[in-house]
């Protein structure tokens, strides 16, 4: 399992649902996990490793590592906040982008169980940006059309 990185099609393409919660899902989960934190990341999406599946883990301080499947919002509130945000699939770029700053999702754990989970500033962040990836959005689909040209430039330079 390795990190796919932007342009890779995989994270253009929308995952597909998770039909069933068996082993074959949580041994994906159990790879994913080191690979995320070999990169010093705190969220990693399953397309980000090529596979089309509705689901991502979150490693949340002090808590551990959420797996979140077929992931939905629920809630998010209507406080903004900027921050800086990269991408493991985006290496070396940072983007300022606007997020509330507080969400609830509901997904399927690793068990098949629904659960809800509300995630505040940095968590809340990460949530919403894999479920991004989860849809095949990026940091730079965010961007104006001015600053994805400029993005582009600088990345062929
Ligand atoms: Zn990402």
């Amino acid at each position: 399992m390795e990190i796919k990185v932007y342009p890779h099609p995989c994270l253009k393409t929308p995952a597909s649902p998770v039909e069933t919660v068996d082993e074959n899902i949580r041994n994906i989960v159990q790879e994913m996990i080191p690979v995320m934190r070999e990169l010093d990341g705190i969220g990693l999406a399953a397309p980000q490793v090529g596979l089309s599946l509705s689901l991502f883990i979150v490693e949340i301080p002090n808590k551990g590592i959420v797996a979140a499947i077929n992931p939905e919002i629920v809630f998010s509130n209507e406080q903004l906040k900027v921050m800086e945000e990269g991408c493991l699939s985006i290496p070396g770029h940072y983007l300022p982008l606007i997020r509330p700053s507080k969400v609830k999702i509901q997904a399927v754990d690793l068990e098949g169980q629904k659960f809800e989970i509300t995630g505040e500033d940095l968590i809340a962040r990460a949530f919403l940006h894999e479920i991004d990836h989860l849809r095949g959005k990026l940091i730079i689909d965010h961007l104006s059309p001015e600053q994805r040209i400029e993005f582009e430039r600088n990345l062929t330079l």
